[in-house]
């Protein structure tokens, strides 16, 4: 067993699973906010966070991280009542990175979030465009998520935004033009993803019916490359194959405990988490139904639904396919102290192809190998 996951940071995801209405291409384990009232969830995060201390025992956090969902839905004070209890069960260090994903329509929230402790902004914008905005089912225009990014710069240090690109009937140049907007906004770090079809949502019925059709292979590689081009060229380089940080501090740290292999807790349903304890690899998963996990909570002090001892050949896989998606690779050390050393001739092959980079004890994937990352990493895993 590798004893290097703690030492690559420790973290608390917490997911608070709702959203005002449920866009058409989202896949995430996420329900209708209605009229609910937060307590109960907010009493079972609580609890979890204690049985997660349990097993951990005492570490001081590095990152913490609201996802949802819509945790902009939660009010300055909900987010002031997990912060302390993590502040309690582990100490936060000095300086920790602490996340929140936002709706632009939650702006007026935003001074209470960033006055909570909140110090990075993951603002979901998605297009800058109404045309775009609306087929994406977002309820706010561009103008709006223009207006919450002024007011997130005045309360936060750290503002990133999502954006969404491979719209159908969008060209290139149409992305080019809506991506050099969001270069020019005070911004540090952007994620860029491609619209992906998820089997769950209600895209995948529309398109299944025929209503729209996504853009080819071709079109979406074109649109990935031209992505990286004017994101490098305006100084946002990609550190990871859908996230640019225009300086090593706009980097989101929390991720890169995923991409890692770090260790870190998650609370609030279906949230999944990684922990090393001992000898093991532990990888956990809570109840994904918001009441089912605070029945669970209440009644058993945890709101596990999984608790699997990882084998050697899944940490080894999956340190393979986070790894790789960091731009500066992958570190055989990592492997080795797994066991494993991927085969030369593979490495050697897709080095050939231009899918592959060598540079010094690491393996990286060139802006071609991104876009097969996937395919890539089953070749190079054992
Ligand atoms: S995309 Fe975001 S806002 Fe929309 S339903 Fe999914 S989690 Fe909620």
């Amino acid at each position: 067993m590798a004893d290097f996951e703690p030492a690559r940071g420790f973290g608390v995801y917490i997911h608070w699973p709702y959203c005002t209405r449920v866009c058409p291409y989202c896949d995430f384990n996420v329900y209708a906010a209605k009229l609910r009232r937060p307590d109960p969830l907010l009493d079972a995060l609580c609890g979890d966070l204690r049985a997660s201390r349990d097993m951990t025992g005492p570490r001081l956090v590095d990152t913490v991280f609201f996802g949802g969902g819509t945790p902009s839905l939660m009010s300055g004070e909900h987010i002031t009542r997990v912060l302390e209890c993590i502040r309690d069960l582990w100490g936060l260090k000095a300086g920790a990175e602490i996340t929140l994903e936002a709706n632009p329509d939650d702006f007026g929230r935003f001074q209470s979030v960033g006055e909570a402790g909140v110090g990075r902004l993951s603002l979901g914008v998605q297009s800058l465009n109404d045309e775009n905005l609306a087929f994406l089912g977002r309820t706010h225009s561009a103008k709006d998520a223009l207006r919450a990014l002024d007011v997130a710069c005045s309360h936060f240090p750290s503002v990133s935004l999502d954006l969404i690109y491979a719209l159908p009937g969008r060209t290139v140049r149409d992305w080019e033009a809506e991506l050099s907007l969001a270069l020019s906004l005070p911004v540090g770090h952007l994620s860029l993803y491609e619209l992906t079809i998820e089997k769950g949502a209600a895209f995948a019925r529309s398109v299944k019916r025929g209503d729209w059709t996504p853009p080819d292979e071709d079109l979406a590689a074109d649109l990935y490359e031209a992505t990286q081009r004017r994101c490098e060229d305006a100084g946002y380089p990609a550190y990871e194959i859908s996230n640019h940080a225009r300086k090593p501090s706009d980097v989101s740290r929390h991720n890169r405990i995923y991409w890692e292999s770090g260790d870190w807790v998650g609370v609030g349903p279906g949230a999944h988490g990684r922990l090393t304890v001992g000898d093991e690899r532990l990888a956990i998963e809570t109840e994904e139904n918001p009441v089912a996990y605070q029945k669970q909570v209440a009644s058993r002090g945890h709101g596990r639904s999984v608790l699997q001892s990882l084998s050697r050949l899944d940490q080894i896989r999956e340190r393979v396919s986070m790894g790789l998606r960091m731009t500066e690779g992958l570190r055989m050390d990592d492997l080795n102290a797994l066991g494993f050393q991927p085969s030369e001739r593979e490495i050697t092959d897709l080095q050939e192809l231009g899918f592959l980079d060598r540079v010094t004890d690491r393996i990286r994937l060139t802006l071609t190998g991104r876009l097969a990352a996937d395919r890539i990493s089953l070749l190079l895993s054992p």
